[in-house]
């Protein structure tokens, strides 16, 4: 069982500061902190664009070369999100390596990248999926002078059906520069709409940026803490606001459309659509994304989704003691409280890497106050 330490990034938007899950993280580790700067996120893995570091015998090694650069199959992150993130897909295994081939520049590795997110936040604001096909239509009722000079929104209109709600979306990526401001200044100037403070509060950080456009037919949504998200592939989402966990494939492989400095793949977006549009659409009263979770015993919730083999998470409140059989490998993080496991004490915000069989752990409380909140990943085939 060795110490571990992640990797913070520093992207533009994350919570700055104290103001950041983050950085209370990294400051927990008696690591080095800048109050000025945005902490995003907290990387715990072997992926190369921040391998975290372990401990053997004082001394910081990387965990990747530790494992003799064979990577985990996981990352695990937590995330302090400050403002919108772009809006995004991630490729399934099989596109993954299509777009590794064809532009290894920008989908730097060619792994798929299903995500659980669990909100750890009161709240946590996002925009996911695409609406229903009856809420896209009262959208578009909403903006009339927007929508309704296009061929394709009539079509969809007087024949509401996947196919036409789908060819809509796509005559609105392929606006150019122009037409989206004029669309944008006439969207901003309405009041009494459903989206009024998401449009003006997604405007204020990406003026002119197509993805207003096509985040008016999102599902705009509060998550609750505690509350989880299955991302498989294909499936469109962007954070908002708020604190969570994220569990993944290990990958960095992002297709985003708009609410982005960053570059912006509208061409193979499109594919996206085309191939997968009817898994896009979530209607968020019943939403079926959930992980499949089981409750293992009352204090420990398991997210495993059936196929994803690359990972599964543990959600575990300790109140008093929890027995758990661990196996290896995988990371173990406290993030609220602290706890003993197997004799060793890891306290509020510490990690650590388990190379070895526990067989059945015992995690015990040691927070007089309250329970702990502790969190462990590892990879699912070996469960
Ligand atoms: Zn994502």
């Amino acid at each position: 069982m060795y110490r571990l330490f992640g990797k913070p990034q520093n992207y533009e938007w994350g919570k700055v500061g104290e103001n950041s899950l983050v950085y209370q993280i990294i400051k927990k580790n008696n690591k080095e902190v800048d109050d000025s700067k945005p902490y995003a996120e907290y990387w715990m893995g072997t992926h190369k664009n921040g391998p975290s570091t372990i401990l053997i015998d004082n001394q910081e090694k990387n965990l990747l070369e530790h494992l003799n650069n064979k990577p985990l199959p996981y990352l695990f992150k937590i995330l302090s999100v400050n403002k919108p993130l772009s809006i995004q897909v991630h490729p399934d295994k099989f596109y993954a390596k299509f777009l590794h081939q064809i532009k290894s520049n920008i989908y730097k590795d060619d792994n798929h990248k299903p995500e659980l997110f669990i909100c750890l936040s009161k709240d946590f604001e996002l925009l996911f999926g695409f609406k229903t096909i009856e809420h896209a239509l009262n959208t578009i009722n909403e903006y009339k002078e927007v929508f309704e000079k296009y061929e394709e929104t009539k079509e969809f209109q007087e024949d509401s059906t996947l196919g036409n709600y789908k060819k809509l979306l796509i005559r609105l990526i392929k606006l150019n520069d122009n037409e989206i401001k004029e669309n944008l200044s006439k969207i901003l100037e309405k009041k009494d709409v459903e989206d009024y403070e998401l449009v003006n509060k997604l405007y204020k950080y990406y003026p002119d940026d197509l993805g207003i456009l096509v985040a008016l037919f999102m599902n705009h949504v509060y998550k609750h803490t505690g509350d989880s998200i299955y991302i498989s592939a294909n499936y469109p989402h962007a954070y908002i606001d708020g604190n969570c966990v994220e569990a993944m494939a290990c990958s960095d492989n992002v297709i985003r459309l708009g609410l982005t400095p960053k570059y912006k793949d509208l061409e193979q977006f499109e594919n996206i659509l085309n191939y997968h549009f009817h898994t896009m659409i979530v209607d968020p009263k019943n939403d079926y994304h959930e992980f499949d979770h089981r409750e293992v015993q009352e204090q420990v919730i398991r997210f495993h989704k059936f196929g994803i083999d690359d990972f599964l998470v543990f959600d575990i409140k300790v109140a008093k003691e929890v027995k758990l059989h661990i196996k290896n490998s995988c990371i173990f993080i406290c993030i609220e409280g602290e706890v003993s496991l197997e004799g060793q004490i890891i306290k509020e915000g510490e990690s650590f890497f388990i190379e070895n069989d526990i067989k059945m752990a015992t995690i015990v409380n040691l927070d007089k106050e309250k329970q702990s909140h502790v969190f462990f990943i590892a990879e699912y085939y070996k469960y």
